[in-house]
């Protein structure tokens, strides 16, 4: 028979306290129901069913004002750059 008892124990968890802007270093405010997802990168390599290898270039954490400017040097400077809408 095991004797069984109660114990109360600590966890230590890494999470994310807040994101800055990798840009211009201002807090990018995160709220329950607001999307601010910045995907902005490009990946070059091989990919076969058992592994692969390569490399790319990315851009994680910009507030939306420097989202809009990076955006506006492609487009300056001859990139297509398409704006949409989203709704669902
Ligand atoms: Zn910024």
């Amino acid at each position: 028979m095991n004797i069984t008892k109660t114990i109360t124990e600590t966890v230590e968890r890494l999470v994310i306290e807040k994101t800055i802007c990798d840009k211009c270093g201002i807090e990018i405010m995160r709220e329950d129901w607001y999307r601010h997802d910045v995907t902005f990168m490009a990946e070059w390599g091989n990919h076969y069913p058992e592994g692969g290898w390569g490399e790319g270039l990315k851009i994680e954490h910009l507030c939306k004002e420097c989202v809009h400017n990076a955006f506006m040097i492609l487009r300056e400077n001859g990139f297509t750059v398409k704006e949409y809408e989203w709704n669902w």
